[in-house]
C-alpha cells in the first residue's frame, strides 16, 4: 500500500480538510485534490491555471489564488492556498465573535509568566511542537498562538 504523502498527513490534521463545501456558503466552490497537494492540478486532461480570487467581509478584502480548470471552471486549492483561506475563515469567525474561547489563570513562577492548556485541548499537542506567537496589539496583551508541528 502506498504511504500517505507528508502533505496529505498534514492536511488531514487541518480541521479545514473535514469541512464540507456547503459550510462555506455559496461564495466559494472548490475541490481539494486528495492525491496531490501542489498545483497545478490536472482537470479535463489539462493543467489548471492560477486565478486571483477576492472575497470581502465588511471592509476587509481578502485576496487569494486558486487553480482553475479552463474547461469546467472547477477550482482547486493546494495545501498552502487552503491554509491561507482557512486563516481568512478564522479571522471572519473572530470578527463575528464566534470563536471558542478558553479562559485561563495566569501563572507566575517568580521569573516567568505562563499558562496551562486545558486537558481537553492538549490531546493533539506534542512535547516537540513549536509555539508560534504573533503579537496582535501594541500593548502586548493580545496574541495569536499557533502550535505547529516541528518539521
Ligand atoms: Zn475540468
Amino acid at each position: 500500500m502506498k504511504q500517505k504523502s507528508k502533505y496529505q498527513q498534514e492536511l488531514e490534521k487541518e480541521p479545514f480538510y473535514n469541512l464540507k463545501e456547503e459550510e462555506f456558503g455559496e461564495e466559494v466552490k472548490f475541490k481539494i485534490d486528495k492525491d496531490s497537494f501542489k498545483g497545478p492540478f490536472k482537470c479535463h486532461g489539462k493543467k489548471t491555471g492560477l486565478i486571483d480570487k477576492r472575497i470581502s467581509y465588511g471592509d476587509i478584502e481578502f485576496k487569494y489564488n486558486v487553480w482553475q480548470c479552463k474547461a469546467c471552471k472547477k477550482e482547486y486549492l493546494d495545501f498552502e492556498q487552503a491554509r491561507k483561506y482557512e486563516k481568512f475563515l478564522i479571522m471572519k469567525k473572530a470578527l463575528e465573535d464566534k470563536l471558542v474561547t478558553v479562559e485561563r489563570s495566569m501563572n507566575f513562577d517568580g521569573k516567568t509568566y505562563f499558562f496551562r492548556f486545558p486537558k481537553e485541548l492538549a490531546s493533539n499537542l506534542h512535547r516537540e511542537d513549536l509555539v508560534d506567537i504573533k503579537l496582535l496589539s501594541t500593548d502586548g496583551r493580545m496574541f495569536l498562538v499557533e502550535v505547529k508541528h516541528r518539521h
